[in-house]
């Protein structure tokens, strides 16, 4: 592990600062394997796993929630199914319509004209309504894309945080703002008052 040169805005020196996904990482990584590993930045800060004996001190549990607090931030909910084109989704309906109308007509004349006037109102009904549901879709993108964008922005400003374990502060050395580790979250979501802060102090 390499000493970084970094100063904390706190107790202006160097000593206990760690990158905040150096921490991440190994304590993924001291979770992960079955004898403590060497080295490890996050046992470092918060066990003290004996070599000798291959035990461990800190607890899995406590452990995982250790790491979960210096975790890149995520998007609030998971997206598996992306969505389609309300348009494109009655255009396949419509498609499916005519052949069935044709099935219809072919075998079962006497209901053709019923099954027609409910494909045309149907079709009608959405024509009228389209302006609104398309708009709606659209909006709905808009937002997902934002939020894509927030969520890289906030993966990039955590990957320039530093983490002062005797302060127990995260900070971001380019603009010399602490943050209370708790805080990191709302901090990476939305910087804005801590940066306006900043500003205000200079
Ligand atoms: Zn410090």
């Amino acid at each position: 592990m390499k000493k970084l040169d970094t100063i904390c805005p706190q107790c202006n020196t160097s000593k206990e600062v760690y990158r905040v996904s150096e921490i991440y990482l190994s304590g993924l990584e001291s979770i992960k394997s079955s004898k403590p590993p060497q080295d490890n930045a996050f046992d470092l800060v918060f066990g003290h796993p004996s070599q000798k004996f291959g035990r461990r001190f800190v607890d899995q549990t406590t452990k995982r929630t250790l790491v979960s607090k210096f975790a890149p931030p995520s998007s609030s909910k998971q997206r598996i199914f992306r969505s389609l084109s309300p348009d494109f989704i009655m255009f396949a309906t419509f498609l499916l319509s005519i052949f069935m109308l044709y099935q219809i007509f072919t075998q079962q004349r006497e209901v053709f004209v019923p099954a027609l006037l409910i494909i045309l109102a149907v079709s009608t009904a959405y024509l009228f309504t389209r302006k609104r549901i398309v708009a709606r879709f659209i909006e709905k993108q808009k937002n997902e894309a934002r939020e894509t964008e927030q969520v890289k922005e906030a993966i990039e400003r955590w990957m320039n945080l530093y983490y002062c374990a005797a302060d127990f502060i995260v900070f971001d050395n380019e603009h010399r703002i602490s943050i209370p580790l708790q805080q990191m979250n709302n901090y990476l979501m939305s910087p804005e008052i801590w940066l306006n802060q900043a500003a205000q102090d200079e």
